[in-house]
């Protein structure tokens, strides 16, 4: 699953190098040249992450940016700041707005290339290629293979997003609610019931290995990867 992009810059020159590199390096790449237009486009589709101009012409990025992380449906996303400003106050007021991270321009490609990855890395691993080993179970996005042990588990696509959610966020509690919204999709309509059937057929793939314990249910809150057997 390749992470989507929203590129927020009102430069054209600088928004097609950007949007040429990203979908280079295997983006799904959104932009907007203004704030209005970037609320539009994120209420149609959920970024996963955003590129954001400091100086845009209907209000300042950073305004955008406090806007963003005020909403529930918008808090999480991991944000950079793009600005030809670098002092350090606004580095400051950037990050205190909830950027996650700050790149002064001119910035190389490359660089921001290598931030973008390490903030997917922190903030939503599930959508970054590193394979993840928990215990004897074993993840590989790039071959979409999963091993127990030396035993090749086979599942569905929807089992296997689900167990990669649940694998880079180990320990975590997640409601069948969020799960919807972090596995399916935001803006999917999928009955609750729908999680329930997938964590069982995930049991079921995982159980050849003994894996299944791993896939543990949390009365009353929903569910979470562990390695650790419980009762
Ligand atoms: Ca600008």
């Amino acid at each position: 699953m390749s992470a989507t992009i929203l590129i927020i810059e009102d430069e054209p020159a600088i928004l097609e190098l950007l949007s040429i590199n990203l979908q280079h390096a295997g983006y799904a790449v959104n932009t907007a040249q203004d704030t209005r237009q970037a609320l539009a486009q994120i209420q149609s589709v959920l970024p996963d992450l955003i590129l954001l101009d400091w100086m845009l012409p209907d209000q300042p990025g950073i305004r955008l940016a406090q806007q963003l992380r005020a909403a529930p449906r918008t808090r999480e996303i991991p944000l950079i700041m793009l600005t030809a400003r670098g002092t350090e106050q606004d580095k400051v007021d950037g990050l205190e707005a909830g950027a996650d991270d700050y790149l002064t321009k001119p910035f190389s490609p490359r660089e921001l290339l290598a931030r973008i990855k390490s903030l997917l890395r922190r903030r939503a691993p599930q959508l970054t290629p590193d394979p993840i080993q928990a215990g004897d179970l074993r993840l590989d996005p790039n071959t979409r293979q999963v091993f127990g042990g030396q035993q090749a588990l086979p599942m569905g696509p929807t089992e296997f997003r689900l167990l990669h959610f649940l694998m880079t966020h180990a320990q975590r509690v997640y409601s069948r609610g969020q799960l919807l919204d972090q596995v399916w999709g935001d803006h999917v309509f999928v009955e609750e019931r729908t999680v329930d059937v997938h964590i069982r057929r995930l049991r079921k793939a995982l159980s050849p290995a003994r894996q299944d314990h791993t896939i543990q249910t949390v009365r009353g809150a929903g569910y979470r990867f562990s390695t650790t057997h419980t009762e």
